[in-house]
């Protein structure tokens, strides 16, 4: 019984939180984050396997909701698709677990507040760092897009963190 879980965004993937902050906690996110990266969805897969991470579509009727809510609010304007998508999805986990949603956009945080779910910034929470997802080989350590052999060197490839910069403030 899982009792905690955590409704990510894109941020969380870019920032590489998912493997310093949540490795072995249940997170989920929505097909729209998935689609929004920058990387192939084969390489996503693995990481959905390594790190617990569920990806589920939101309902018709709490993405109803969630627009209903920011028209309110007048967030509507500020929030993709994909922020509507993510909200929806921890409204319906909200009241039947302790659902926290990891975001840095504060439209999205509003929103959340006044559904009473709860909300944390990954930057605040530390993490400055971008990265970006590819394959690298255990053996000769070229870097791939994807794929499972090294076909240089007929090695495993293994999902890696590569190209990390600070983020500009
Ligand atoms: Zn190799």
């Amino acid at each position: 019984m899982i009792d905690k879980i955590f409704i990510v965004d894109t941020t969380v993937f870019i920032t590489g939180y998912i493997l310093n902050g949540l490795s072995g906690i249940n997170v989920i996110t929505v097909p729209e984050v998935v689609n929004e990266l920058q990387c192939s969805k084969n390489i996503f897969l693995e990481i959905a396997l390594n790190y617990n991470l569920g990806i589920e579509s939101s309902r018709e009727d709490t993405i109803k909701q969630v627009k209903n809510m920011a028209k309110e609010t007048g967030d509507i304007n500020k929030l993709s698709d994909t922020d509507i998508s993510l909200i929806a999805k921890a409204l319906e986990y909200n009241n039947k677990k302790d659902v926290v949603i990891l975001s840095d956009d504060y439209a999205i945080q509003n929103v959340c507040s006044k559904f009473g779910i709860k909300s944390k910034g990954i930057i605040q929470a530390g993490i400055k760092e971008e990265i970006i997802w590819k394959k690298r080989c255990i053996g000769c350590k070229r870097i791939y897009n994807e794929g499972d052999i090294c076909p240089v060197c007929g090695s495993d490839l293994k999902i890696k963190k590569v190209k990390r910069y600070e983020r500009d403030r």
